[in-house]
């Protein structure tokens, strides 16, 4: 039965290098140091995709995009999330709240975080306050704190996709 809300968590860490491209929930941040990965390394789509897939029951991010695959090299983690998004859609759901948290101590977050949250309801398509991003740091704590890593948490409820039926027992209310 499809009848029921799923839930879903992902979590994702990429170790950080100098002079790699710094993507994040797919913007573009400047910065001197990006996350080393075999796709773009954007663990914060990452974490999202993964929240998404389990929610749905679809496995999770590497079963899909193997990182030894290398078909994957250099992708743009937007596909990875697109095939989560139309595999939910395909299972009847789709995503109505995503909340999301960021760990990283290079390059700060906190003033892009409106900029990725835009474009995260935009990819998910939701509204701007069904979609939450969070930057923290690590408190200059472990690999994280020293700007090694960087770290992204997600959740996500998936309800059903209304059917036509539903939208016509909506109407005779
Ligand atoms: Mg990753």
């Amino acid at each position: 039965m499809n009848d029921a809300p799923r839930i879903g968590v992902g979590l994702d860490s990429h170790r950080m290098e100098a002079g790699r491209r710094c993507v994040l929930g797919g913007v573009e941040i400047p910065s001197d140091a990006g996350p080393v990965g075999h796709s773009d390394g954007d663990a914060l789509l990452h974490a999202i995709t993964d929240a998404i897939l389990g929610a749905c029951g679809e496995g999770d991010i590497g079963d899909l995009f193997s990182p030894s695959d290398p078909q994957w090299k250099d992708a743009d983690s937007a596909g990875f999330l697109a095939e989560a998004l139309r595999r939910a859609s395909a299972r009847g759901f789709r995503p109505v709240s995503v909340d999301t948290v960021v760990v990283a101590e290079r390059p700060r977050l906190g003033p892009w975080k409106e900029r990725i949250r835009a474009n995260l309801a935009g990819m998910l398509g939701l509204p701007l306050d069904r979609v939450g991003v969070k930057a923290k740091t690590a408190e200059g704590l472990g690999p994280i704190g020293e700007g090694r890593a960087i770290e992204a948490h997600a959740v996500v409820l998936l309800l059903p996709i209304p059917t036509q039926d539903d939208q016509q027992s909506r109407d005779n209310e």
